[in-house]
């Protein structure tokens, strides 16, 4: 009896064994390599340019503090100097007074046209992190081969990429097939209600339907996917949502020398480590999924194994995605205090703590 017992699990863990391997080498979504292009030379004017950019403080503080307009309108007569043809052969019209539509007529405006945007606006930098930079935030230094400085890649870099190429084309007298519709906002840090939304609607209202948008998202890794040995360009083809939820704790405070046992910057301190003790529940979304495959298919043997027998090795799949951030951050709903306040004095027990949390919620 034990003997058959035996012989059935042997026989049984045989099989799990060849249906994982027969899975693992039939796993194969291997990303096409293409004869890769040689870079055309970028002059030393459009590195000069995306420095100039960045020293330019475009800063989007908050939905409802003011920008600097004097750093937005430095950054329109930049762009006018940097880019003379662009501005003397393409129609602009402003949106709210910083945010950009230039229009590249095409040869043939049956078909239908192409969107290039980026955004001017940066986030700030706070000021005790200032010391922790490498180079001043918004010097825009050039040492050797990087450009440094807020928005060098997020998304300065977009905006004076797409500048450069259309003043250079337009030098040459190129015209494109179809329109190409070059946008450019400048509140897109702080939701671009005023800039990108606006622009959104005139389309609407003319009834313009592009044929492709082109926006940032994702970069190209050299980072992330060291089992391939090359870098990703991972093209973002979805985006996560994105909500404040304020939390807030109201109890009588008092003279800090008397404390009670509880007071409103306790409780506020065990509800955020409550909600950051625990994770949203996992998800595996369809781009995520699709973007997994496309690079494990290149990966090592036990990659391959854990991605094309899933419903083995799942739980190992995710605990693997959640050890680094970025990955985490693909497959859960995120949430995290980004605002703290509580306090005015230090020897006055405050009545009232605040946090504000940031949550990224997960497509579906
Ligand atoms: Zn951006």
């Amino acid at each position: 009896m034990l003997k058959k017992i035996f012989y059935v699990l042997v026989f049984a863990l045989l099989a799990v064994a060849a249906i994982v391997l027969i899975n693992t080498f039939r796993f194969n979504k291997s990303i096409p390599v293409k004869e890769s292009l040689a870079i055309p030379n970028i002059s030393d004017s459009a590195a000069m340019h995306l420095s100039r950019a960045i020293q330019i403080k475009t800063v989007s503080f908050g939905d409802t503090l003011a920008i600097d307009t004097t750093a937005f309108l430095k950054f329109r007569t930049f762009m006018e100097t940097s880019y003379p043809v662009l501005h003397q052969k393409l129609q602009r019209q402003q949106f709210n007074e910083f945010s950009y539509v230039f229009t590249w007529k095409g040869k043939d405006t049956t078909l239908k046209p192409i969107v290039l945007m980026a955004h001017l606006d940066v986030v700030p930098v706070e000021a005790v992190a200032e010391n922790k930079w490498s180079v001043p935030s918004f010097s825009g230094s050039i040492i050797k081969d990087t450009i440094w400085g807020r928005g060098a890649t997020d998304d300065k870099a977009s905006a004076i990429s797409i500048m450069e190429a259309a003043e250079q084309l337009l030098k040459e007298n190129y015209q494109p097939q179809q329109t190409i519709y070059l946008c450019f906002g400048h509140d897109e840090e702080i939701a671009g209600k005023r800039g990108a939304a606006k622009i959104a609607q005139w389309f609407q209202q003319n009834n313009i339907h592009p044929q492709l948008v082109v926006d940032e998202g994702g970069i190209v890794d050299t980072e992330r996917f060291k089992e391939l040995g090359r870098p990703v360009a991972v093209i973002g083809v979805g985006e996560k949502g994105y909500v404040n939820i304020d939390i807030t704790v109201e109890i009588p405070g008092g003279h800090s020398s008397m404390p009670a046992s509880e007071t409103a910057i306790d409780v506020l301190n065990k509800a955020i480590a409550k909600i950051r003790a625990q994770q949203m529940p996992v998800s595996i979304t369809p781009p995520v999924e699709e973007l997994l495959n496309r690079v494990g298919g290149n990966g090592s043997f036990i990659t391959r194994m854990a991605l094309s027998n899933q419903w083995l090795f799942s739980s190992m799949l995710i605990n693997k995605l959640e050890k680094e951030k970025g990955t985490n951050a693909m497959i859960h709903t995120t949430l995290v205090p980004t605002i703290v306040k509580a306090g005015i004095k230090d020897n006055v027990i405050p009545s009232v703590a605040k946090a504000t949390f940031n949550s990224r919620i997960l497509p579906g």
